[in-house]
């Protein structure tokens, strides 16, 4: 591991400070991912601000009937508090497909907004990654991408987003909070990540000097039909080849509102609202969410290893959208397949 200063920070303000007055510097909360990244020396940070005594660890109602989830609030907390297993179950449940418990008890809110890939080419510094080292080439393009994407892709990466929690929150579309020296700001969770295009250094639209302070759900929660499905190479500890959210409403025996965010497949959660919105009004059926499918999946490319994924999603978004219409989402605690 290289060099690196350590100082807390004693306020918010404190923590933007730091940051601002060295290059270089990040934010250190839960360290599951950046400490990983620092001792393979993909990560290189003149200095490491501490966050974890901040007082960002609440879950509050917000007055509208929403959530807002500090960004030091761990995993494990989140997942099991108990407004968010009434009223955003989704949200719990792809929170626990995520990881180890171990981890979760550790890794915070805003540490898995901005987790960086798990492409194993960004994380070997013997291959070409424009990622780690912009210009460089990809070394997954022509090499072993079976966790690659097949979604939104660019020339220079085709590195997926690995988190569970964020698929579920583009579903949810929450909001992210975040401060900086320009003041706050509000971020939606769409905008929040980027597809790769010619920068894929630059996975996020936060900047390097601001400090992520919480998560901010809506209102609706889609508590009585959602699911969330995880397809992996084992039954935990794995990430995603493929991970689908879903929150539908229905009345009368039709879609009211449909929401689905795929996982696994693209740079950031990855929503189709040409697809969503083909749901709406028509009634529940098989065929329906394999119409769905297909729209979203007509867009997908693969690249050898990875092309799988694209039938594999398929089959998995009908999986999904059939699971929350009928009620029955997919147990993350117990995981089985329904
Ligand atoms: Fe690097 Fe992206 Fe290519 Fe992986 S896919 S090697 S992260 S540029």
């Amino acid at each position: 591991m290289i060099g690196f200063e350590y100082a807390r920070a004693s306020t918010i303000a404190d923590a933007v400070n730091q940051v601002g007055a060295t290059p270089g510097a990040k934010f250190l909360a839960g360290g599951t991912n950046l400490v990983d990244l620092m001792k393979v020396r993909v990560e290189t940070p003149a200095k490491l601000i501490d966050v974890t005594h901040l007082p960002l660890d609440r879950v509050e109602k917000t007055p509208n009937g929403g959530l807002k989830i500090g960004a030091l609030v761990r995993n494990s907390d989140l997942a099991y508090h108990p407004l968010v297993e009434r009223h955003y179950p989704i949200l719990s449940s792809a929170i626990l497909a995520g990881a180890s418990q171990q981890l979760r008890n550790m890794a915070t809110v805003g540490g898995n907004l901005v987790q960086r890939t798990r492409c194993a080419y960004f994380y070997d510094l013997t291959m070409d990654c424009n990622k780690r080292q912009p210009g460089a080439g990809c070394a997954a393009k022509n090499g072993l991408n079976r966790m690659n994407a097949i979604l939104g892709t660019s020339e220079a990466c085709i590195a997926v987003h690995p988190s569970d929690m964020c698929v579920a929150l583009a579903v949810l579309e929450s909001s992210v909070h975040v401060v900086g020296p320009r003041g706050e700001r509000t971020i939606s969770l769409s905008d929040f990540h980027r597809l790769p295009g010619d920068t894929p250094h630059h996975e996020t639209n936060l900047e390097p000097d601001e400090l992520i302070t919480a998560v901010v759900l809506p209102p609706q929660g889609f508590a009585a039909n959602h699911t969330y499905i995880k397809i992996r190479d084992r039954m935990s500890y794995a990430f995603a080849l493929v991970s689908v959210a879903v929150g539908l409403e229905l009345d009368g025996g039709k879609i009211k509102e449909a929401r689905f965010a795929l996982g696994g497949v693209a740079h950031r959660p990855w929503r189709n609202a040409r697809s969503e919105a083909a749901l709406a009004g028509q009634p529940p059926t098989a065929a329906a969410f394999a119409k769905a499918a297909d729209v979203v999946m007509g867009e997908a490319k693969g690249y050898g290893h990875n092309t799988f994924k694209i039938d594999l999603a398929r089959r998995a978004i009908v999986r999904a959208l059939s699971q929350a219409a009928g009620g029955t989402p997919q147990s993350q605690s117990h995981k089985k397949f329904a």
